[in-house]
């Protein structure tokens, strides 16, 4: 059997992206010992229950000690309070790493509290779910999606290369990114479409003369894959809008220019910019399907929300 790639594995939050890696990394041994932690009793209960770790605490302290990886899986508002309480017990030339959907706040928030003698590697894995819990995770949730890693110039290679074989051992395909530019990009892939979807939602059920029973009824139209996205975490996503401000910000100014394009076309009735438009954007959903990040299956190959 090959080694394990971590003798001692922390992680910090033991949520759907914590427990997806301690169900991977135990089914395939990636480290010898995994530590779970997490602050609240009955999350620990939930990962206890389904076998998640070796070792289980809500001390942050206690779980990175000799630990020679730690990965933060928590909101991404709660790094610096968390840094805070790790940094002095990290073990010498621990890898610290997280999945944090922005890159730039969580290297300012951890970065004061990091003793030298540890290797910072930020990782954010694009693959997810709008389940929450450790009742949410499965061993499968990273095959054949991509992690970002995001390491400063000077970052120490072998700690790059360890994190890097994991993630593939995970099934991710890896990249490494400068963290600004990750949060421009996932600005437009991510964060935005789940606030597009929040504001729809919301808007379609303030709507007085459109009754909910409607709206529910009718949903297989296009707004039921909307819901599936609204119905993301609030306290992740509330997180990730405060943390990647100035992104999002700004591709949302974009964003509003091409709607008021659109809005124009169809007041005027130009319909061959909006027929261009949709030719375009449907060329860009094949693109997808053909590099795998999606399948063209009925219903997008998804259960449906009242399975
Ligand atoms: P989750 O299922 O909601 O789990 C969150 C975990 O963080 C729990 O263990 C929770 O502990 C802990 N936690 C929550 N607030 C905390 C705080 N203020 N201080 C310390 N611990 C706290 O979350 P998740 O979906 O796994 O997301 C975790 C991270 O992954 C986030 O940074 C998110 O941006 C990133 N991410 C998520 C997705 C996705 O689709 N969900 C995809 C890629 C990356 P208790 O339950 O004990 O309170």
């Amino acid at each position: 059997m090959a080694e394990a790639i971590f003798k001692r594995l922390c992680l910090i939050g033991i949520g759907l992206i914590g427990s997806s890696i301690a169900l991977r990394a135990r089914r395939d041994r990636l480290a010898e010992t995994i530590v779970v932690q997490t602050r609240r009793k009955e999350t620990l209960e939930k990962a206890k229950a389904r076998n998640l770790g070796d070792v289980y605490t809500d001390s942050v302290a206690e779980a990175v000690k000799d630990a020679d990886c730690v990965i933060l899986c928590i909101p991404v508002g709660a790094f610096s309070q968390v840094g805070e309480r790790m940094g002095p017990h990290l073990a010498k030339e621990a890898i610290v790493s997280d999945v944090g959907s922005v890159k730039r706040s969580v290297i300012d928030q951890l970065r004061p509290h990091l003793p030298d003698h540890v290797h910072l590697v930020p990782g954010h894995p694009i693959a997810g779910t709008e389940y929450s819990g450790p009742e949410a995770g499965f061993t499968t949730l990273f095959d054949e999606r991509w992690c970002l890693l995001t390491p400063d110039a000077g970052a120490d290679a072998d700690a790059i290369q360890r994190l890097t074989a994991f993630w593939k051992a995970l099934g991710s395909y890896v990249d490494v990114m400068e963290p600004d530019h990750h949060d421009r990009v996932l600005a437009v892939v991510s964060h935005i479409p789940h606030l597009i979807a929040y504001n729809i939602v919301g808007t379609a059920s303030d709507l007085e003369e459109i009754t909910q029973s409607e709206v529910i009824k009718f949903s297989a139209s296009g707004f039921r894959d909307f819901t599936r996205i609204a119905a993301s975490d609030p306290v992740m996503w509330r997180d990730v809008f405060l943390h990647n401000k100035d992104a999002v910000l700004e591709m949302l100014g974009r964003f509003s220019e091409d709607l008021s394009a659109l809005q124009r076309a169809i007041r005027w009735g130009d319909g061959d910019l909006l027929f261009d438009h949709f030719t375009k954007t449907r060329a860009i959903r094949r693109g997808i399907i053909e590099a795998g990040q999606e399948t063209d299956a009925p219903n997008f190959g998804r259960y449906t929300i009242e399975d």
